[in-house]
Formats: C-alpha cells, sequence, structure tokens
C-alpha cells in the first residue's frame, strides 16, 4: 500500500504551477468478451497506475478509453498484452495536445478583447472571466430579453451565474440547460456560450423559439462547476470534479454528477475521494449542486431539464441508477430519437441514445435522475462530440459544428415541451 502511495506522488509532476502531461497516453481498449470487460474494470481500479478514465466499460461493444500516466505505461500494456486485451494509441503524448490547445487560446487572447457579444469569438476556448464578461454584456445588449441570476457560490466563493431569457410573465413553465458541470469538458461551456447567443438572435426571427419564449423562460448555466474550470485553465486541464477538499485526504472534489440525491451511494459511483467518480460524504454536499436544487424547487415550474457533457456522442433519459424503466420511457425514447435525428441533419454527426443505464453504465446520485423524480419528464444529458479521436481536447474549430447541431436537438426538445404541456 505504501509503495502504492509512493508511486502516486511521483506520477503528478507540477511545472510552473500547471500540472503537465508529457508521455501519457490515452488508449482505447476493446474488449472481446464478459471475462476482458471485468478485466479492464479491474485496472480501472488498481489506484496505483492512476489511469484517469475517459470512456469508461459499458458492454463488449463498446471501446474504454483511458488516459496512462507516463510512469505507468509500461505496466499497464503489460497488463493488457498479458490478458491478450487489445488496444489502440489514441493520442500519442497528451502535452503536446494541450500544448497546441493553449498556444490557440493565448494567440486569440492577444487579440483585443470583444467590446461586445458580435465580436466575441466563438471558435475559441475561452476563459471563466472571459465567458463571465461575456454574459455581463450580452445581459447590457438585451435588457428586456436576458437577465443573470446568481443562484449561489461555488466553494472558493465564485458566483454561479444563470443567464435567464423571459419576455415577461411570473413564474412561467421553463427549460434548463447547464453545461460545464464536468469542468474538463470544455466544449460544452463553449457551446453554451453559443447557445446564449443564438436564444437572442433567433427570439423574434424564428418562429419556433420565439413561440416557446412568449410562454416560456429559458434558464442557462454555462460554468456550472467554475472552480473546476478555472482549475483546468490554471493548474489542470484534467480536472472533472469541484475543487473542495475532503478532510482526511490529500485529494480535492466530489464528481458534481454523483451528488444529487437520487440513488445517492449506490453503485456507479466511488465513495473514494481521490475517485473522479468520488460521491461526496453527503448528498447535495456540493454548493454547486445545492445551489440548483434549492432553485429548482424554489422554482417549482421546469418542465424540461437538459444536462450537458462531453464526450461521447449521446442523448441519454433517466435511469442511471436503477434498470426500473422511467414511467415516461416511450416517450422519452421517441423524443430522443428525434433529436439525434435532427442532430445528424446538419453534419451528419452519428449519436446513441437510450437510458443512461442501458446505454453506458450504472452512474447513481446522477443530475437527471434527481430532476426526474422531482416530476420535470423532460430530462436529458447530452454527452457532445467526439467519439474519442481526441476525446475532452476537442479542437477548436469544432466548437461552432457542435453547438450548430446540438442545438438542433436542443429546439426538438424545447419544441416537444412547448407542444405538450403538462
Ligand atoms: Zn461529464
Amino acid at each position: 500500500m505504501m509503495r502504492g502511495l509512493l508511486a502516486f506522488a511521483s506520477l503528478v509532476v507540477v511545472v510552473f504551477g500547471k500540472v503537465t502531461f508529457e508521455g501519457h497516453q490515452v488508449l482505447r481498449i476493446l474488449p472481446k468478451d464478459e471475462a476482458q470487460l471485468s478485466l479492464i474494470k479491474n485496472l480501472e481500479e488498481m489506484i496505483e497506475f492512476q489511469v484517469d478514465i475517459w470512456m469508461g466499460v459499458t458492454d463488449v461493444s463498446n471501446p474504454v478509453d483511458v488516459r496512462v500516466p507516463f510512469q505507468s505505461l509500461q505496466f499497464v500494456k503489460i497488463y493488457l498484452e498479458a490478458q491478450n486485451i487489445d488496444y489502440t494509441i489514441m493520442i500519442e503524448d497528451l502535452q503536446v495536445v494541450l500544448d497546441e490547445e493553449q498556444e490557440e487560446m493565448e494567440a486569440a487572447a492577444r487579440l483585443a478583447q470583444p467590446r461586445n457579444t458580435d465580436s466575441f469569438d466563438f471558435s475559441r476556448y475561452h476563459t471563466i472571466s472571459e465567458i463571465y464578461s461575456f454574459q455581463d454584456m450580452l445581459v447590457a445588449e438585451n435588457p428586456n430579453l436576458v437577465s443573470k441570476i446568481v443562484i449561489g457560490s461555488s466553494y472558493e466563493g465564485r458566483p454561479l451565474n444563470v443567464l435567464k431569457f423571459s419576455t415577461g410573465g411570473t413564474n412561467r413553465p421553463a427549460i434548463w440547460i447547464d453545461t460545464g458541470i464536468h469542468s474538463r469538458e470544455w466544449v460544452t461551456q463553449a457551446s453554451g456560450t453559443w447557445f446564449a447567443k443564438k436564444i437572442v438572435t433567433d427570439y423574434g426571427r424564428d418562429p419556433a423559439l420565439t413561440a416557446i419564449l412568449n410562454k416560456m423562460d429559458i434558464f442557462l448555466e454555462i460554468v456550472t462547476n467554475p472552480d473546476g474550470f478555472a482549475y483546468t485553465h490554471s493548474s489542470n486541464r484534467m480536472w472533472r470534479k469541484t475543487r473542495k477538499p475532503n478532510p482526511g485526504s490529500s485529494c480535492a472534489g466530489v464528481d458534481p454528477n454523483r451528488n444529487w440525491d437520487s440513488g445517492f451511494g449506490g453503485p456507479g459511483a466511488s465513495s473514494n475521494p481521490c475517485s473522479e467518480t468520488y460521491r461526496g460524504p453527503r448528498a447535495h454536499s456540493e454548493s454547486e449542486v445545492k445551489s440548483i436544487v434549492d432553485f429548482v424547487k424554489s422554482h417549482g415550474n421546469f418542465k424540461a431539464f437538459i444536462s450537458i457533457h462531453s464526450y461521447s456522442q449521446m442523448l441519454l433519459y433517466p435511469f442511471g441508477y436503477t434498470k426500473t424503466p422511467a414511467k415516461d420511457q416511450a416517450e422519452l425514447h421517441n423524443l430522443a430519437q428525434r433529436a439525434i435525428t435532427d442532430l445528424a441533419s446538419l453534419y451528419g454527426t452519428r449519436y446513441r441514445y437510450g437510458s443512461i443505464i442501458n446505454t453506458i453504465y450504472q452512474a447513481s446520485g446522477g443530475t437527471i435522475d434527481w430532476t426526474y423524480e422531482q416530476g420535470i419528464k423532460y430530462s436529458y444529458t447530452f454527452e457532445l462530440r467526439d467519439t474519442g479521436r481526441y476525446g475532452f481536447i476537442l479542437p477548436a474549430n469544432q466548437i461552432i459544428p457542435t453547438a450548430q447541431e446540438t442545438w438542433l436537438a436542443l429546439m426538438a426538445i424545447m419544441n416537444h415541451t412547448y407542444n405538450n404541456p403538462y
């Protein structure tokens, strides 16, 4: 055990306060049968290897993507080869890809900062302060349509900003969209920013969106895990969880998509604070989660709730923690199929769809299981591009196409919600 811990300490290389990933590879593991699936699951649990699961074990027809630190690469490859498990190298050296991403961002940042949302560069990744100032500009430019609500603050004290798109009324039926609850999934916050601009652009022009906004409100939280997001920029691009310290552990953070009070603590979440799927000490322990819980409950009139992740190109509905089908399964399934058909119509991007537990794996304490159990029928989770070529480091030139195609699926869900009041 001691050896394991020492080895673990040496795996984290920090340069100028930033974790680097030199020589880390992302392997795509291709299980052939159930026996191999469980061997790969074992590998995920060997904490001394410090493998970081990018796409977890589902079934024999789906690959598993893992980031392997340089120091354990040999061991992991020997382990796989000894068991006759096939794999390919998806990313040869993660740091090379991260350096490219960083250079692109810095080049863009050297240009003048945008003075309005028309000159905001949606084809680049942005820092939290750039996104926050984008939000403020959007509100200032569209005072009759957009307002900013602060629903709470993060562990480190950052505001949890939600954009409210509303044409009036009080407590209208509402649609919730959040992006970036997992901080390293950068294409989601970038897409959320694009959605915000799309809503103000299309209102009054696109009949479907105009009709929706004349009856309903849309709430959009772009940076749902601000501490984690700031940390992906300042210190560790691969950070997924919140940033709250865990008493008695050297590992910080809770997985905010395992922290909800729905099957909390069941299979498909970890009780180990060092795990990427650590559920937290109790349900709603994270203020980033609790603030949404309180807001949704006090609002009381949400009709759709869409939580956006990346990657793997999937559209999912409840449940994640139980095999028991949601009582609206047939409707949710049909709507998902229509949404991904619309999505594919733009660039041919193919999505899989279904309930979380049947499509990916059992996951407990997830966002949309909780919202569904609160009575929000149209509860969905997206996993955006890609299917693993770049994984979490999706090139910035794919942001706009990703946002555009996703918008078509969002419109399908929002339209259905509008047409089927309950
Ligand atoms: Zn995620």
